[in-house]
């Protein structure tokens, strides 16, 4: 009983809050409007993170279109089109298996997240 009481008191309200709370894009440092524009819960969604790289990348959050080696395959009506410039992650590059395969898989994985978080979506 005692011990309840006192943890309590320990941890305020503000710490016991889910992370992030409010997060800027470590790119274009505007704030990341919620979880369907992160581009860590896009690679949760898609299965990329895992143990300590998921702490480490949790510190850097970007909004999606300013990932462009992820936000490149994400192809639909309500996401610009993004494009990487850089050759070695330009899907340009890519065999055309390989890169309708990825653009299936983080499309998919967008509109999830868009789905699940997103309270102004409408299907
Ligand atoms: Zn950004």
């Amino acid at each position: 009983m005692m011990e309840k009481e006192i943890s309590r008191k320990k941890y305020p309200a503000q710490t016991r809050l889910q992370y992030p709370v409010v997060t800027s894009c470590y790119s274009c440092d505007k704030p990341i409007e919620g979880k369907w524009d992160s581009t860590i819960q896009l690679a949760i969604e898609m299965g990329e993170l895992e143990g300590e790289a998921k702490s480490r990348f949790f510190f850097h959050d970007k909004c999606i279109k300013c990932s462009p080696s992820r936000a490149q395959h994400i192809v639909h009506s309500r996401f610009p089109t993004v494009k990487d410039d850089r050759e070695q992650y330009n899907k340009m590059f890519w065999d055309k298996y390989e890169r309708s395969k990825y653009e299936k898989l983080y499309t998919n994985a967008w509109v999830s997240l868009q789905e699940k978080y997103n309270p102004k979506w409408v299907k």
